[in-house]
């Protein structure tokens, strides 16, 4: 096991929705380490280098047209396989088929607007963290809580 970081983003149609709070409660609550977090708008230049493997699909266009829509919040999470664990909180990409409990299951019904995208896997994480936040923006401060949330071997 290992300490990894994933980058996570609230998509516009979460921040329009009201669910930020929801969406991060469930991170926090996880026990998951929130490390770097801030609001900004994607330009599709971003989207390019972000979704740099879906460029050439059909979808992409509107995936571009929807990521840059409005706002979004970005947010870089650490913690043992905060990769995969991040993945299932998720849940699947679709809503209609991802499982109740998941963030994407119980908040939507969309394949595109599913409200929160994850890193995944450790590359994509650090590729996708270079393209939102320098590293001045980045906090790794142990919390106060950390010995009591994983064992010093899982990190
Ligand atoms: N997407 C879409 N149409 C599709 C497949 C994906 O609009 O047919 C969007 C959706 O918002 C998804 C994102 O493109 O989250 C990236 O797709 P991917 O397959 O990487 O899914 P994810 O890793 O986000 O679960
Ligand atoms: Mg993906």
């Amino acid at each position: 096991m290992a300490l990894e970081r994933t980058l996570i983003l609230v998509k516009p149609d979460g921040v329009q929705r009201r669910l930020i709070g929801r969406i991060v409660s469930r991170i926090e609550d996880k026990g998951l380490q929130i490390v770097a977090m801030k609001m900004l708008q994607i330009t599709p230049e971003m989207s390019r280098q972000h979704y740099a493997e879906h460029v050439s699909k059909p979808f992409y266009p509107e995936l571009e047209g929807f990521i840059t829509s409005g706002p979004v919040v970005a947010l870089i999470i650490e913690g043992p396989e905060a990769v995969s664990v991040m993945r299932t909180l998720m849940g699947a990409t679709n809503g209609r088929a991802s499982a109740p409990g998941t963030i994407r299951g119980d908040y939507g019904a969309s394949r595109q607007m599913n409200l929160i995208h994850g890193s995944d896997g450790v590359d994509s994480a650090k590729k996708e963290i270079a393209v939102y936040f320098k590293d001045s923006e980045i906090f790794a401060t142990p919390l106060c809580i950390t010995p009591w949330s994983w064992a010093p071997e899982e990190a």
